[in-house]
């Protein structure tokens, strides 16, 4: 290879990394706009029982109204904001919002917030959530925080002992994605979570004698024999439900009880639903 051949090649690679460092920066900027422009936004989606379809809570997702693009799903930029620091704003932003409305919402039973690794992380991450239960007024045995394994991976006698700092607050904390990650196993001797959120790679596979009904059924043998929780994500089907409650999964989550969706909406949900009817779409379920 030609030494100016060599050069061709590099100044490519250049100029392909420097227009993706461009990109990158140009998304970082707009992202830092949108929080300072209140272009964030929070949506709700319910939470039940798969025992009596009862409204059990809900789980608060972010939302990025782009005055351009539109609605920007979080998977386009929280690994973004998780790079930049930006996420520690923004995950402060989230909770303040998330448990401001939930003290508006008393007939809601409990809310749920996603907490990124980075957040958590943060040296003082214990007192603002502290403090931001404080400000809003919301008891503490209403806040779920949801985390993901990874943030075990690394300094894990420190990250338990913070968990169990946020357990003495009286939040609850829930392991998110489960089955996802590396070690699902291992830390539940350490750590006895509130809840498990099951993936919703297994329930989306899930029928009768498939490998996911079997992993189901052993995460749910296990979870039981630990006295967790356990809440099933993505249920779309009833006959998804039907097998989650033979095998006595005691929570799940889906498009077929209702999406994401804004406060006004699930400000309604919970007038028709919080005081212990049926869920939606759940009317059409059989019992
Ligand atoms: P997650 O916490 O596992 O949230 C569940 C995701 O599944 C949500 O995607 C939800 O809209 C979607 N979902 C719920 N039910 C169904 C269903 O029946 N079918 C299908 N196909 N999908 C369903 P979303 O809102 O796009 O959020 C994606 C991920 O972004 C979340 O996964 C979470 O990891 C992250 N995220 C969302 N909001 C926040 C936040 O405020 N802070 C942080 N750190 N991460 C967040
Ligand atoms: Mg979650
Ligand atoms: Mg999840
Ligand atoms: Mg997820």
């Amino acid at each position: 290879r030609s030494k100016e051949e060599g050069r061709g090649i590099f100044r490519f690679f250049q100029e392909e990394m420097n227009l993706r460092l461009l990109k990158r920066k140009a998304l970082e900027a707009d992202l830092r706009r949108a929080l300072a422009e209140g272009e964030l936004r929070l949506h709700y989606q319910p939470q039940v029982s798969t025992d009596g379809l009862r409204l059990v809570g809900a789980e608060a997702l972010i939302r990025w109204q782009h005055p351009v693009r539109g609605d920007i799903r979080p998977d386009q930029f929280i690994p973004l904001a998780e790079e930049t620091g930006l996420i520690v704003p923004i995950g402060d932003w989230v909770m303040r919002t998330a448990c401001r409305q939930a003290a508006g919402w008393p007939e809601l039973r409990r809310i749920a917030v996603n907490v990124s690794p980075v957040q958590f992380r943060q040296p003082g991450f214990v007192a603002k959530v502290r403090e931001t239960l404080a400000e809003s007024g919301l008891a503490a045995s209403r806040l779920e925080l949801e985390i993901t394994e990874s943030i075990l991976l690394n300094d894990t006698e420190e990250m338990l002992a913070i968990l169990a700092e946020l357990r003495a607050l009286g939040v609850s904390i829930a392991m998110d994605d489960f089955g996802t990650g590396y070690s699902s196993l291992g830390y539940l001797r350490k750590f006895r979570f509130d809840k498990i959120k099951i993936d919703r790679s297994f329930v989306r596979n899930l029928s009768g004698g498939s490998d996911s009904a079997a992993i189901i059924r052993a995460v749910l043998g296990m979870s039981h024999a630990l006295g967790i929780r356990s809440n099933a994500e993505g249920v779309e089907e009833a006959e998804q439900m039907a097998l989650l409650g033979q095998e006595g999964c005691e929570e799940a989550q889906g498009f077929l009880f209702g999406r994401p969706m804004p406060a006004e909406e699930f400000a309604a949900v919970i007038a028709a639903h919080g005081t212990g009817g049926h869920c939606q779409a759940v009317e059409r379920w059989p019992k």
